[in-house]
């Protein structure tokens, strides 16, 4: 992949994996390792140290990695995000493969005029076989739960993880049971029940969803893609990453805007750019500045961000971005350890301004995007009018989503169709044209 133009990729590569040529699960995962206390536990479908109740963590043997990959040898890899299998946690015998990932980088020329910046690219990640960057995600833990012998595959989610845990547990033919806010759009339901699953609308927000999640999966022996088999399912994200640089031409980016939800998806984007270094892929370890965008009724990260907290305050969410809409969230602590780290900042946007950026997005670069889309452009402004990102900034905008699952959103620029009777002098009556 090149920075100039994606499509060079040819589409006749092979899209599967040899099983042969990469490392299998042993090969690569020393096992889990809790992220507060660093004890150590074997590589099994678990999420929280017993001892003190930290999130566990895929720990690889990053040696092993090097004398196995190469540039060359990711370049010559299948056009999705199996080509970067070696840096996952799962078995090249057990794949879903539904194909997600290595979507567009493109040059926003037009939209980066209107915010004055001179190098801006978005990563449109709406291109993924259930339209989220989700896809990801839920490759690689329903990988996992095959790999681990599961039979039903299953999530809490506010929206577009739904839609891709049913359709990869279609294709994996898994049961399928997901859980979900009663509140949700009609396109994200709608695209959860027709690959079959069954799906629990719960009277609450997502945080309730979670919590139920959490004693369904002590009870059941089901595979939660975001609970018992959280530490699997959020190194997939850390592909966003490594398509970032690879398609920047092996460089990093100077600034990244990144939507936040539980905050995994920022933390794991930086752990991409981290281990490109690591494993020698990479000369420096990353410059970027990570930046957080959050919508204001659902704002905890961005909060702690801005307020200079230490902790992450829970909040009730009241927003139309409901794909980002968790008010406590799992990795908000460390999402905000990372923005503050590389010297980022965090910025939020109220429901008008995410509408005004879903059309501004449309309108100079033809992406519609979902209402967490719209929070990422907003935010990108306002960090650009505060000063946080200059002129000259190589600076990439995560686009996660796409605009057809929330189009109650926008639904009132269909005032703005015209009527016309089916002649030429009705027409041109109407006089748009110039
Ligand atoms: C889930 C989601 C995010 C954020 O993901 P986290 O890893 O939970 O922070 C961003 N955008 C969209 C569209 C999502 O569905
Ligand atoms: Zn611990």
């Amino acid at each position: 992949m090149t920075r100039s133009n994606a499509s060079t990729v040819s589409p006749l590569r092979p899209t599967g994996v040899d099983p042969i040529s990469v490392l299998d699960s042993p090969d690569k995962i020393k096992g889990l390792v809790c992220r507060e206390c660093h004890r150590e536990y074997p590589a099994q479908p678990i999420y929280v140290c017993e001892h003190c109740f930290g999130p566990l963590e895929v720990q690889y043997r990053y040696g092993d990695i090097q004398t196995h990959i190469s540039r060359e040898k990711i370049a010559a890899g299948p056009h999705n995000l199996w080509r970067y299998i070696d840096l996952l946690p799962v078995s090249p015998r057990t794949l879903v493969n539904l194909q997600a990932g290595c979507s567009p980088m493109i040059a926003a020329t037009h939209l980066g005029r209107k915010l004055g910046l001179k190098n801006l690219f978005l990563k449109n990640d709406a291109i993924n076989p259930t339209h989220s960057f989700k896809d990801r995600v839920v490759s690689c833990a329903a990988s996992k739960a095959l790999e681990f012998g599961f039979t039903t595959l299953s999530c809490a989610s506010t929206g577009n993880l739904a839609n891709a845990t049913a359709a990869a547990a279609a294709k994996a033919g898994l049961q399928c049971v997901i859980f979900i806010p009663d509140n949700l759009e009609p396109g994200k339901i709608i695209g959860t029940i027709i690959y079959g699953a069954h799906l629990i609308k719960v009277k609450g927000n997502y945080d309730d969803v979670n919590r139920l999640c959490s004693e369904i999966a002590g009870k059941y022996r089901w595979a939660f893609v975001n609970v018992n088999l959280r530490p699997y399912y959020a190194e997939g994200s850390k592909t966003l990453g490594y398509e970032t640089v690879e398609q920047l031409g092996w460089s990093y980016p100077d600034h990244v805007v990144v939507p936040v939800a539980s905050g995994s998806l920022l933390t794991k984007i930086y752990k991409g750019f981290t281990e490109f270094h690591k494993i020698g892929l990479m000369d420096k370890a990353p410059h970027t500045r990570f930046s957080a965008a959050q919508a204001s009724g659902c704002n905890p990260v961005v909060h702690a961000i801005t307020q200079n907290h230490d902790y992450i305050t829970p909040v009730k969410p009241i927003t139309i971005a409901k794909s980002l809409a968790i008010g406590n969230p799992a990795d908000g602590f460390y999402a905000k350890e990372v923005v503050k780290q590389t010297g980022g900042a965090g910025a939020e946007a109220s429901d008008t301004e995410i509408v005004a950026a879903i059309e501004l997005l449309a309108e100079t670069e033809g992406i519609f995007t979902e209402t967490a889309g719209g929070v990422t452009i907003a935010a990108l402004k306002k960090l650009c009018a505060e000063g946080q990102i200059s002129k000259n900034d190589l600076t990439v905008a995560y686009i996660t989503g796409v605009g057809y699952k929330t189009q109650e959103a926008v639904a009132h620029i269909g005032t703005r169709a015209y009527s016309c009777a089916a002649n030429l002098k009705a027409f041109e009556e109407l006089n748009i044209v110039k």
